[in-house]
């Protein structure tokens, strides 16, 4: 069984890439889990047809964690991939990670971690206890990490790699990067700047997945591209990752970036305005 993990910023892509990563293998007849680590909760969505399915930590608050069964939990959408979605705390109180520890407890007690290939679509703006909880206690062992090339974006992903990094140190838990998927927003040198950023850390860009409103469409259909439009480009290029996740053989401990190496690495690949003093 493969168990990876989608790591990145919020808003970055990392739901509309882990759906379609998903649904492409489905489509090779893989048995695929997609699990919504972020309390945005709308990491399957566009595999249930637009449905936002109750959350683990709301089911537990309705109708207490030892009265839950799979069914109450796991729903299946398309292709038989069975979705869930952990949740989070009521706004205002609460850890938000905590959502995820509940989760995996009830989900091995329901001894649900089955299948081919198991994706956890995870926040990773902050990586505290509960969001690491997938790398944490050896559930992923590859991560991935979703970034454009807009700093906040390679900020994150580089704090991430710092997270693997301690974690790979202070535990015998493997857990390592794949590499890096470009969801691209198309910034200045974007292609180029993600390219040298994966360098640094030690690791390379997996696939670079364009910017294209067939995205919207398919999400305005509540569909993934790879149900939506099939034959379209931007499909191939969400086969090419589930392709490349596949047949990964190359997995890493990263190193990381200080900020200031990062903003360097950001403005080498700028044009520089004139008239404007450069640091
Ligand atoms: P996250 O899960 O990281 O918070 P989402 O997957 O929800 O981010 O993506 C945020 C928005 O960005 C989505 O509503 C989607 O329409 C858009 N988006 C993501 N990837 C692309 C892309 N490659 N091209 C166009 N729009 C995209
Ligand atoms: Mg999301």
């Amino acid at each position: 069984m493969k168990q990876i993990a989608i790591y990145g910023k919020g808003g970055i892509g990392k739901s509309t890439t882990s759906s379609n990563l998903s649904a492409a293998l489905a489509d090779r007849n893989l048995a695929v889990m997609q699990i919504g680590c972020d309390p945005k909760r709308d990491s399957t969505r566009m595999l249930m047809q637009g449905r936002l399915i109750p959350t683990v930590l709301d089911l537990i608050r309705e109708k207490g964690e030892a009265n839950l069964g799979s069914s109450d939990v796991i729903f299946e959408g398309y292709r038989g991939i069975r979705c869930v979605e952990a949740g989070g705390p009521e706004p205002g109180v609460g850890c938000a990670g905590r959502g995820i520890i509940a989760t995996f407890q009830l989900l091995e007690r329901l001894d649900a971690f089955k299948g081919d290939v198991i994706l956890y679509d995870v926040l990773g703006d902050v990586v505290c206890g509960g969001f690491a909880m997938p790398m944490r206690k050896g559930y992923a062992q590859e991560i991935y990490l979703v970034t454009s090339g807009e700093l906040m974006a390679l900020y994150a992903a580089n704090n991430i790699c710092k997270a693997i990094a301690r974690i790979s140190q202070n535990s015998r838990q493997i857990c390592r990067l794949g590499g890096i998927i470009c969801n691209a927003r198309n910034t200045p040198g974007e292609k180029e700047l993600v390219e040298a950023f994966a360098k640094s850390v030690g690791s390379r860009v997996l696939t670079y997945i364009p910017r294209d409103e067939i995205v919207q469409h398919a999400e305005l259909n509540t569909m993934t591209v790879i149900e939506y439009e099939p034959e379209s480009d931007q499909a191939g290029r969400y086969r090419e990752l589930a392709e490349a996740v596949m047949t990964n053989t190359s997995f890493i401990i990263p190193s990381f970036l200080e900020m200031e190496e990062l903003e360097q690495m950001g403005r080498s690949f700028l044009t520089p305005r004139s008239g404007v003093r450069e640091r």
